[in-house]
């Protein structure tokens, strides 16, 4: 190289040094009460933003900035993130996510429940080519691995389909999924047993993943359920994450009592377990969980041919009955309908409510048959009323429960879907943080950021810290409140007034400001391949 060439590239990287400690911030925040994440106290400081980087984090900073946000009387915490969702199929059509960055979420894990896309290199080259308001991380679901395999067969995998799940698993990890996940109500999880389960999770743990797992009870076998997980934790040597911890049926309520200690002793023992939960009584899943599972095998036209036949009629009215006297309950008045495809006018009525609307009998039998009826007509989502608050509450006070909406992006207006996808973080910062007192304000920011971000290697997020990702959420403290109820869920939380997504306002002045800067996550497997 020539000499004055080489001057002048000289000449050019001091100008460039010299021009980037003097460009003024892309964003300051001025005054706020800072959160940082870690459960720390709150304190008084500026935060300043270059790029997507928190930059700089003290009292008093005076530089000019491109923006000045004044958060006086605001409190200033990382974005939140949601460990349980199911973006599924809600990507493209409402790609802003507004249910959740007006609910202060900036990242989300989605892929939970055993049902992901099934391949994962694409379903996040898919997501950046989107552009969504939210970054987006995905576990591998093993309802879909298992599909892909041996479609919805209800029986134990051979050896040579094992190896294959194996591989898909495999695949999905280096292509960056964080974990493997597990949803063992479902079709086709339900027919799986624990040693397949244990094979794949080892795949997972290979690539340092973590196990999330929808447990095979949630009930009257919960801790059964929990053990079986904890098995899967210990022998596949993976961290496991239990989603959406509760209990269900009026007959097990209390059991918090019971299942939070075997979490507590598990940790004593060395396994790295740990929980969520949606801060509601009420589940929200499939019709079809009210039927036996094996009815449920080998697709929908299977359903419907065994439906028709009058014995199968019979067991399903007889196991319908027999749950229902389980929870001590004559009516299925606890399971609403969220969304019948078939008919969109019983959206929001109670499975009791239509069995009377279809003209049959005010009896459980009768209603069993509304419910096969709605099953063979491509059966719906529903939300079932069943948990008891004090469970609730005493399941908040863990100090390992994440918050997590296990909801998807909410198409607003359509539907009357569960309002956890609206109002989880706004519900615990608002009811259960200044209403109730069950939690610190601190220690409900540490469980939305720094505690989910360790447990999904989640690096550059979770905490409001010098060089860290400049996803932010600043609130009112005293405003933030779920506004998402039941009986109109179609409403955004409220109090959350600047949301910052990879350094962009994407909510300014409390209203969505259309930005997408969200960007898909690799998981540890993606580095490690
Ligand atoms: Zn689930």
């Amino acid at each position: 190289m020539k000499q004055t060439s080489f001057l002048f590239l000289l000449l050019i990287f001091t100008s460039f040094c010299f021009s980037q400690s003097h460009v003024p911030y892309d964003i300051l925040i001025k005054n706020g009460k800072v959160i940082d994440g870690t459960g720390n106290s709150w304190y008084y400081a500026d935060v300043a933003i270059q790029a997507d980087k928190i930059i700089l984090i003290q009292k008093n900073i005076n530089a000019a900035a491109t923006k000045v946000i004044d958060a006086k009387g605001l409190v200033v915490a990382p974005g939140f993130i949601d460990v349980h969702t199911h973006l599924e199929g809600g990507e493209a059509k409402t790609p802003t996510a507004d249910n959740f960055i007006y609910d202060g979420v900036t990242t989300v894990i989605t892929g939970n429940c055993g049902a992901s896309n099934a391949d994962i290199g694409k379903y996040l080259l898919w997501i950046d080519s989107l552009h969504l308001s939210v970054n987006v991380a995905s576990l591998i679901g093993h309802n879909d691995v298992r599909k892909e395999v041996m479609g919805r067969a209800n029986r134990n995998a051979t050896e040579a389909e094992l190896n294959k799940m194996e591989l898909l698993v495999d695949k999905a990890m280096k292509n960056g999924a964080v974990g493997f996940s597990t949803g063992l109500i479902y079709i086709p999880g339900t027919y799986s047993k624990t040693p397949e389960l244990i094979r794949l999770a080892k795949i997972a743990a290979k690539y340092n993943g973590l196990y999330a797992t929808h447990m095979r009870d949630e009930g009257d076998s919960v801790t059964q359920a929990i053990e079986e997980a904890l098995t899967i934790g210990r022998q596949a040597n993976i961290p496991i994450q239990i989603s959406h911890f509760k209990l269900s049926g009026q007959q097990n309520w209390g059991r918090s009592g019971q299942t939070l200690p075997m979490i507590i002793a598990a940790r004593k023992e060395g396994l790295d377990v740990t929980i969520d939960q949606y801060p509601y009584t009420a589940s929200s899943t499939s019709l079809s969980t009210l039927l036996p599972d094996e009815v449920l095998a080998d697709g929908q036209d299977s359903i419907v041919a065994r439906l028709n036949r009058p014995e199968i009629q019979k067991d399903v009215t007889a196991y319908i009955i027999k749950k229902l006297k389980n929870r001590k309950l004559k009516h299925l008045g606890f399971a609403v309908v969220a969304y019948y495809k078939a008919d969109t006018t019983l959206n929001g009525k109670s499975i009791e409510a239509i069995n009377l609307i279809k003209g049959r009998k005010h009896k459980a039998s009768d209603e069993s048959v509304t419910v096969m009826e709605m099953m063979m007509q491509g059966g719906a989502s529903m939300i079932f009323h069943g948990m008891s608050e004090p469970d609730v509450k005493n399941i908040m006070q863990y100090d390992y429960n994440m918050f997590a909406s296990d909801a998807g992006i909410r198409e607003f207006g359509v539907g009357s879907p569960h309002p956890r996808g609206y109002g989880t973080n706004a519900r615990v910062l608002g009811k259960y943080v200044r209403e109730e007192n069950i939690i610190d304000l601190e220690e409900a920011i540490r469980r939305m950021t720094s505690l989910p971000a360790q447990k999904f290697q989640l690096k550059n997020i979770g905490l409001l810290k010098e060089g860290m990702n400049a996803d932010i959420v600043i609130f009112n403290a005293t405003e933030v409140m779920d506004k998402s109820t039941f009986e109109q869920p179609h409403q955004f939380a409220q109090g959350f007034i600047f949301v910052l997504v990879n350094g962009k306002l994407t909510i300014e002045n409390a209203k969505h400001t259309g930005t997408k800067a969200g960007k898909a996550q690799y998981g540890p497997g993606y580095i490690l391949q």
